[in-house]
């Protein structure tokens, strides 16, 4: 199939693979009008996972999200097949099946045999390189990667991932379709981890290393993330959702397809957690416990709150000085440099999504700053509407330095041409659901202050994995030429 065109929904579309996530693909194929073909090799697994798809389509239908014509009509079209050869009319065939490169291979070798020589072949991984998968192939130009989130009918997000012998009539066919079935399609080039599950990692790994730093604990951290920089979830509940196991592994599979680079480096306190079994909410235990019902919060980190006097004067989002000190959004040097530096005690606060809106600021104070003061500071955030978080006086803070982290990596994806621009933040919106793209939250904080931030950290911590990006550093530049 070479047309740049959507396939047509009377093309017969493959999944090989069953299980969670080939039963989703199965369901938005045959939502999108395909007859399916499903295929697992384990006996029986094809034939359960339509079984489900239905119940799962009934139930939707009883909550009134769909007719119950459609629901039926949905899942009639999902035929579970008992060989492998059972494929053969297949014009696109999308495997999920178990994450490892010689299974994969040795099943694409097959496939290749059965399906017509001009139907498309592609994979579902989100580890493997999509150029070694199709190295086997006699014709590796018809294959690429198709990366659904989970759950697949959910999620709109779709990476279409080229191998080095992909072509583009290929990409275009699949990145048409995909559209097509209703998602948002980004382009990226087989590199590990893609576009999400690359710049994605520093939001767990600066949770994890703010937490080995003893800057604050799982609750307060997510806290933060959620009430001030507006992600959905905190990274510590959203890792404990994952599955330590999981999340863990893709953390190990990144840093190992980079040669052990830093910025990669897994965390040794959720390395623990495995070795425990606490793999998160599967296990009943993670960072939070699970077994009492809701997770246990830590009052004392979490929150500050005061009824001393509100200064008349702070919004939040600018430098001020009152009453002798200055408040400052975080530019990652510390309050302590910053009061040396200006001459005047310092209080310093985190990154907000939205100054006015956001429901809790972090902040830090320079060693002179009398409690009073602190306590005006969080009396006038609470007059805002926000519970202040009090953290040690630490290089960008939390939301400040996870921002930055991303932003970073978005750039030196960016700058390795991974992908364009505009869809390693639609990437992130879409995939994980940020508030914003990273780049896009760059550029509105301004890169000159995301550069300030991680250069601090390393000018403290020299850990090359606070090196900045080249590519952070040309845009900083090209921003200041404008
Ligand atoms: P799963 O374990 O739920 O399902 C895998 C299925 O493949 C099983 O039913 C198994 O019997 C079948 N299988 C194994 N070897 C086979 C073979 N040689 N031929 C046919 N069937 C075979 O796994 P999953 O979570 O659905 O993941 C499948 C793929 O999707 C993996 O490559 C994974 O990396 C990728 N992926 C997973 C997620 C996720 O969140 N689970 C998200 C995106 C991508």
């Amino acid at each position: 199939m070479t047309s740049h065109g959507a396939l047509p929904a009377s093309a017969i579309v493959a999944v090989i693979g069953a299980g969670t996530m080939g039963a989703g693909i199965a369901h938005v194929a045959a939502a999108a009008g395909h007859k399916v073909l499903l295929f697992d090799s384990r006996e029986a697994a094809a034939q359960e996972a339509c079984e489900r798809t239905r119940a799962q389509l009934k139930s939707s239908a009883e909550k009134g999200r769909m007719s119950p014509e459609d629901a039926d009509a949905i899942a009639s079209r999902i035929t579970p097949c008992d060989t492998i050869d059972d494929l053969a009319p297949a014009r696109l065939t999308i495997e999920a099946i178990v994450e490892d490169l010689e299974i994969k291979r040795a099943l694409f070798a097959r496939l290749e045999s059965i399906v017509a020589p001009d139907a498309l072949l592609a994979s579902n991984t989100s580890s493997i390189s999509i150029t070694a998968i199709g190295a086997e192939l006699n014709e590796p130009s018809r294959f690429a990667g198709l990366h659904f989130f989970n759950p697949a009918p959910v999620m709109r997000l779709v990476e279409v991932v080229s191998g080095l012998a992909t072509t583009p009539a290929t990409m275009a066919c699949l990145v048409a379709t995909a559209r097509s079935w209703g998602k948002t399609t980004v382009k990226a080039r087989s590199t590990p981890g893609f576009i999400v599950n690359r710049v994605a990692r520093p939001y767990y790994a600066e949770a994890l290393r703010l937490y080995e730093e003893q800057v604050a604990g799982p609750a307060a951290i997510d806290a933060i993330l959620t009430g001030s920089a507006g992600f959905r979830m905190g990274p510590f509940a959203l890792m404990d959702l994952i599955g330590h196991d999981v999340n863990y592994a893709v953390s190990r599979s990144v840093f190992d397809a980079f040669y052990g680079d830093p910025r990669y480096r897994p965390s040794l306190v959720q390395l623990e957690l495995v070795q425990a079994g606490w793999l998160g909410r599967k296990s009943g235990r993670g960072f939070y416990d699970y077994g009492q019902g809701s997770p246990i919060e830590e009052p004392h980190t979490v929150a500050a709150c005061s009824d001393a006097e509100p200064y008349d004067a702070p919004a939040f989002s600018s430098e001020t000085i009152v009453d002798g000190v200055l408040i400052a959004l975080t530019d990652g040097r510390t309050a302590a440099d910053r009061a040396h530096a200006e001459g005047r005690p310092v209080i310093l606060f985190d990154l907000m999504l939205d100054p006015g809106s956001s429901n809790r600021i972090g902040f830090c104070t320079s060693q002179d700053v009398s409690d009073v003061h602190a306590d005006r500071f969080v009396a006038t955030a609470g007059r805002a509407g926000k519970r202040a978080t009090r953290l040690p006086d630490w290089p960008g803070l939390v939301a400040m330095r996870t921002v930055a982290m991303l932003a970073n990596e978005a750039f030196e994806a960016l700058l390795h041409g991974v992908a364009e621009e505009a869809e390693i933040d639609s990437a992130m919106r879409f995939g994980v659901n940020y508030p914003l793209g990273p780049i896009e939250w760059a550029k509105r904080v301004g890169l000159g202050r995301i550069t300030l931030v991680i250069d601090s950290i390393f000018e403290l911590t020299h850990d090359p994995r606070y090196r900045v990006s080249l590519g952070l550093r040309r845009a900083l530049k090209d921003e200041a030429c404008r």
